[in-house]
């Protein structure tokens, strides 16, 4: 991945949110309080400016400044959850204007465990987790299988997108939804919903 990728990863994940915005916002309405949509719209909105305002020479770069604009710029528990995790993801990337497969696996687990230490949640809380776990595993175990970043990204949005339909039976144990107890299953967890469109964004946007 090279740093015009990584470029059009957020803003193909951007339009992405934006366009289901009104979705995930249904999605939080029946579980949450109704933002979700409103807090990712307002999120990749801040950081498509900060993509069309930065000369970036790292990939991890791209990553840390779409992150600090999504702290930033959202507030509830999505913006630092999100936040964090492409923080984390950019700065363990190692430097310079191309990263490879091992390197993206690496940085992926370092997102995820941002998200863990900001959150606490676990597979099966019904959060993003249960998206972005899954989506890992499987872009690990088709990078580990030799297949190239296309084939491991398609991989990982099936994943992430089965991942977010499982969280319909959940009861959630974190975040606003865990407020409604067991009257919370039913429902797709809307922050594993936008986790899917994210990993969906890069596979669309390697796929051959
Ligand atoms: P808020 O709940 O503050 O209004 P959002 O509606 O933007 O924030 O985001 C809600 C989503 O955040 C949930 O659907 C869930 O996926 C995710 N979330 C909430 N709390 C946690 C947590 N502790 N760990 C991981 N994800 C969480
Ligand atoms: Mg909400
Ligand atoms: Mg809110």
């Amino acid at each position: 991945m090279d740093v015009a990728l990584a470029i059009t990863w957020l803003r193909a994940a951007a339009e992405a949110v934006t366009a289901d915005a009104d979705e995930l916002t249904r999605l939080d309405s029946a579980i949450g309080d109704g933002d979700h949509g409103v807090n990712m719209r307002r999120g990749f909105t801040a950081v498509t400016a900060v993509l069309d305002a930065t000369e970036f020479t790292g990939v991890g770069d791209v990553f840390v400044r779409a992150g600090t604009a999504l702290i930033s710029k959202v507030g509830g528990a999505a913006g630092p959850l999100y936040g964090s995790a492409f923080r984390a993801f950019g700065k363990t990337l190692p430097a310079g204007p191309e990263v490879g497969l091992a390197d993206l696996v690496t940085a992926l687990h370092a997102g995820l465990d941002a998200v863990t230490r900001l959150g606490g949640a676990a597979p099966g809380d019904k959060t993003l987790v249960d998206a972005y776990r899954p989506a890992l595993t499987a872009f690990e175990e088709a990078v580990a299988g030799g297949a190239a970043l296309a084939e491991a990204a398609a991989g990982a949005a099936r994943a992430a997108g089965d991942g977010a339909r499982a969280t319909i039976s959940m009861t959630a144990r974190k975040g606003r939804a865990s407020y409604l107890g067991d009257r919370s299953a039913g429902h797709q967890d809307p922050g594993a919903t936008s986790t899917w469109l994210i990993f969906q964004a890069l596979a669309d946007v390697t796929a051959p």
